[in-house]
């Protein structure tokens, strides 16, 4: 008689049943995944808040010459532009047709970046305690369970390297700019982007973190004026934020 697994279909996605991804959240972003260089595209949030990150990271960890691993690199903004700043970076993602997008454009940029479809998990147990810098960007609001990716990134990180991540924060400001705003007003992202049960407060993410052995050094909001339509780095940190943390020496 088969057995249920072998009368189950394969799943159609990228992300594998018992793995710590919701294979919605996958797949949403593979079928955007053509356009992720396109800076007027779904993905302008992301471009346009790429220097203000990337300024800060490098402010803080000084990339050049470091060993870097982007989790949930998506088509691979951050990571190249790490990449271009000296750094050796290692994009990892769930999502093939991200990745494979990412590896198109290190090709005609000429900047290197070794792309891998490898969950965090997996990665942090076969590489452990052996990167400089971890940064994970606007995705762990996308995880079933984000505290295991914030240990998985504790686990890759050498002792005395940084870890960076940045979520949206969990109040009723955050859900009337982040979703009612960003998805249904000024229709910055599609609806459905953004689910508001899985956003991260601070406080969450630092017990997270502080479960996983990595003290907090910095914190910075990141704040979007519609009328300009720029970001700023801010002390604002009641929606975008950023989080700076490092594994003790
Ligand atoms: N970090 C990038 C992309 C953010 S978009 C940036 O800030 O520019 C969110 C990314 O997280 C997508 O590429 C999506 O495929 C990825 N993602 C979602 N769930 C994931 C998971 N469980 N493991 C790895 N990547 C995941």
């Amino acid at each position: 008689m088969m057995s249920q697994s072998q009368s189950t279909p394969p799943s159609v996605d990228s992300a594998p049943r018992g793995m710590n991804a919701d294979p919605k959240e996958i797949d949403k972003f593979s079928e955007l995944a053509h356009r992720w260089w396109d800076p007027n595209s779904e993905f302008k949030p992301l471009h346009d808040l790429n220097p203000l990150r990337l300024g800060w990271i490098d402010g803080i960890a000084s990339l050049s010459g470091k060993d870097v691993v982007d989790i949930g690199c998506g088509g691979g903004i951050l990571a190249e532009s790490m990449a271009r700043l000296g750094a050796r970076v290692r994009g990892i993602d769930l999502s093939t047709k991200a990745l494979r997008v990412a590896d198109l454009h290190s090709l005609e940029s000429g900047v290197a970046v070794t792309y891998e479809e490898i969950a965090a998990e997996a990665l942090a147990a076969r590489m452990p305690a052996s990167v400089d810098v971890v940064t994970c960007m606007e995705m762990l609001e996308h995880v079933p369970d984000p505290g295991s990716i914030v240990q998985a990134c504790a686990t890759l990180v050498r002792p005395g390297g940084y870890v960076f991540f940045s979520t949206i924060n969990r109040n009723l400001k955050a859900y009337l700019l982040a979703i009612v705003g960003a998805e249904y007003v000024l229709n910055m992202l599609p609806r459905g982007t953004h689910d508001y049960e899985k956003f991260i407060t601070p406080s969450e993410m630092a017990r997270f973190a502080r479960n996983a052995g990595l003290d907090l050094i910095e914190m910075r909001g990141m704040t979007y004026n519609p009328l300009s339509q720029v970001y700023a780095l801010s002390r604002d940190t009641d929606v975008n934020y950023m989080m700076a943390f490092r594994k003790a020496a």
